[in-house]
């Protein structure tokens, strides 16, 4: 059981200058505010933060790291407040006790492996800064050597959940010491056959394997002496858990394994680490293979050390690892040794974090799996994902800056397609609030709400915006065939298209045809066409051209027009130019018609001539036009201000660029000084002659004066 007065003294022996009193301070915080609370272990609460605190001196943490330990279940235990630890403890105290709250109130549901994975990272993301993390995992491994006080049920549970989250964060966050006394712990819960089981073996095995440690300690330390190296050499037996892993991997027993034993060399700088390597090689012969430098090439966890595998004595197979005094106490202690206190002046502090940023970002340069990397160590600061959770506890991974909507899509994409509205932590939020981590989403879904174009704007995931675009496609399709639909009841009479008219048209079934129809891609007169040729009932309405197709006589469209069609009852598709202002206010029934030009088949439209008051002006004009192959359908004439007369024609043309031919001709006529298109100039075609037409004008008709 630690005592205040033990965890102050550690701190004093490798921070002289800590303020011991601010610890103090803490200490008698945290007792007064846990007051009267017991552990399951019948002790006094306060001795768990104690505990912690203590496994956190004991790896050389900093003040605030051990402040913040003694206080860390203050908020979540008691009345104290976040606000109280900042006004008496200082603002980084309070984070650091506001980030192990959080992270403890984050519960793991699923046994699931991928979920574990994604549940460790967003410990890692929620964490931010990693010294919560470390007080959390001493606060683990404090709870888990307490855990026999416990109901078998609850055991259990914290025990898998241990190996299963925190024993692989120790391990990444390179806490190697940590992770193994865990493992052990948890071992004995989730497996206490086993486990027993193994302790016997062991124990049976123990003195022999002590002689056999002390006898090559001697032998390495005494070569390297020779060789005038100062080397620290330490056996150490392997741990359990490791050991019933093996047996397991390899489907071996007890007997089998024949590295129990395993050695590290420390010495003082690289070059010694490889010297030494020669020496054991020179001592033992190594066994092949199992050589390797991760000092070239650090592990993922920013890990190093020289591995070999060499057969000792009695050939027994012997690990050994050599590395530096600094390798080493990263090897045990993992990121907390970034933190070990070096000195009073904060600024040499943050060059040290500084430096092991630094020294990360080296790491990812020449690891292997950048990737990985990323994800293992770098935290908060280099994490590009959230991690948010389902209503019923399920964690969804999403990039940085994802969206309710993202979620929703994550889900399922009905519930994206159906999304009204989310929760985030049982608040209400709207669609462009980016998530955080450790958010609670809830999404309601109606079966009346469908996707609209502006959500694509919210989402961040491919996978939410495809779900989208593949949403608006379906609709179109649906659209083009009720039109489809529309066309072949209007053009044919009937409901449905006969096998051999889908045939015709390459379609593999009526659905096919009617979306083809619809977007227009087959022409209503060729479906015409094509069903009398194939003997098919005529369509009722007659009287009609041989296609049902009309151009509108408000605004005169001609083919190469931009132009939509509407469907008139006994009459088939009316064809609008898209300015006509018919068009306008409606566009419910309107199709988009792509109209090409037919050879031989001519439409009207307008056109405006303004020339000046010369005799036999008509004359010119009206050659010209006729020479143009086009032929004038009705006109008007109009006396200007300023010897002008306004002349307009309705004429007859094939497709736009027959027409933009005659305006260009129209234009060399000599005393013509303006031409245009007119598409409304109020005509309605006569029918008539030219010569009858003029008859008509010189009659000195009154014409409205309608413009455009
Ligand atoms: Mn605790």
């Amino acid at each position: 059981m630690s005592r205040i007065y033990e965890i102050t003294e550690r701190v004093r022996s490798y921070a002289p200058r800590m303020d011991i009193e601010r610890i103090n301070r803490a200490y008698v915080f945290a007792a007064h505010a846990h007051a009267g609370q017991f552990r399951s272990s019948g002790e006094p609460y306060i001795v768990h933060p104690l505990a912690v605190a203590d496994i956190l001196a004991s790896i050389r943490m900093d003040e605030a790291s051990i402040v913040a330990a003694i206080l860390h279940d203050t908020v979540e235990d008691t009345d104290v407040t976040l606000e109280d630890i900042e006004s008496r403890f200082g603002a980084e105290v309070a984070r650091l006790v506001d980030g192990v709250t959080k992270v403890g109130q984050i519960r793991f549901h699923s046994s699931e492996h991928k979920q574990a994975e994604n549940f460790r990272k967003m410990l890692l993301a929620t964490a931010r800064d990693v010294r919560v993390l470390i007080i959390k995992l001493a606060d683990r491994l404090h709870n888990m050597r307490t855990l026999s006080f416990l109901p078998e049920a609850k055991r259990r549970r914290i025990a898998e959940e241990t190996l299963q989250i925190y024993s692989p964060l120790a391990h990444r966050l390179g806490m190697h010491w940590i992770k193994q006394e865990m493992e052990d712990l948890a071992f004995a819960h989730t497996e206490p056959e086993a486990y027993q089981r193994l302790v016997e073996k062991m124990a049976d095995r123990i003195e022999e394997l002590g002689r056999t440690r002390k006898h090559l300690e001697g032998i390495i330390q005494e070569a390297l002496k020779r060789n005038g190296m100062e080397a620290r050499v330490q056996g150490r037996m392997k741990h359990l858990y490791s050991i019933h892993q093996k047996m397991q991997r390899k489907h071996v027993n007890f007997d089998e394994i024949y590295d129990l034993v395993a050695f590290r060399v420390i010495v003082a700088d690289i070059p010694s680490c490889y010297k030494a390597l020669g020496l054991v090689h020179g001592l033992y012969r190594p066994v092949p293979g199992r050589f390797k430098d991760y000092i070239a090439l650090p592990k993922p966890n920013g890990y190093q050390s020289l591995h070999t595998a060499v057969i000792g004595p009695e050939n027994f197979r012997i690990e050994v690892q050599i590395r530096t005094e600094a390798m080493h106490s990263y090897a045990e202690d993992g990121v907390a040794a970034h933190w070990l206190y070096k000195s009073d002046d904060a600024d040499a502090r943050d060059r040290e974090s500084f430096k092991w940023l630094k020294h990360l970002t080296e790491l990812i340069q020449q690891s292997e799996d950048p990737s990985e990397f990323l994800e293992d160590v770098r935290l908060d600061l280099f994490v590009q994902e959230v991690y948010v959770f389902s209503r019923d506890g399920d964690i969804f991974a999403l990039p940085r800056g994802a969206t309710p909507l993202d979620f929703a899509y994550a889900v399922h994409t009905d519930v994206g397609n159906h999304c009204i509205g989310v929760r985030i932590n049982g608040e209400m939020a709207d669609f462009q609030q980016r998530l955080r981590n450790g958010d609670q989403i809830e999404v309601m879904v109606s079966p009346d709400q469908t996707p609209s174009r502006q959500w694509l704007q919210y989402v961040r995931t491919p996978r939410a915006r495809q779900a989208i675009r593949a949403w608006f496609r379906r609709q179109e399709r649906e659209v083009s065939r009720r039109i489809g639909r529309k066309f072949l009841r209007e053009a044919l009479g009937r409901e449905h298209a006969s096998p051999e008219l889908c045939r015709h048209f390459g379609c593999a079934d009526e659905q096919a045809l009617l979306e083809k129809l619809g977007r227009g891609d087959i022409p209503v007169h060729a479906l015409l066409e094509a069903a009398s040729d194939r003997g098919m009932r005529r369509f009722k309405m007659r009287g009609m051209e041989r296609t049902l197709m009309h151009a509108a006589e408000c605004c005169h469209p001609i083919p190469g027009d931009p132009v939509l069609g509407q469907f008139v009852t006994g009459r088939g598709m009316v064809l609008h130019h898209r300015k006509c202002p018919e068009v306008r206010g409606d566009d419910k029934d309107w199709i988009e018609v792509h109209w090409l030009p037919e050879p031989g088949k001519t439409f009207l439209t307008g056109i405006r001539v303004l020339t000046r008051n010369e005799r036999g002006m008509l004359a010119r004009v009206s050659q010209c036009i006729a020479e143009g192959r086009s032929s004038i359908e009705d006109l008007q004439l109009h006396q200007r201000a300023g010897a002008m007369t306004e002349l307009l024609f309705l004429v007859s043309v094939e497709d736009r660029r027959q027409l933009a031919e005659l305006l260009r001709a129209l234009k060399r006529v000599p005393g013509v000084v303006r031409v245009e298109r007119r598409n409304r100039v109020g005509l309605k075609g006569m029918a008539r002659g030219i010569g009858e037409t003029l008859r008509g004008i010189f009659g000195a008709r009154k014409h409205s004066e309608e413009e455009s």
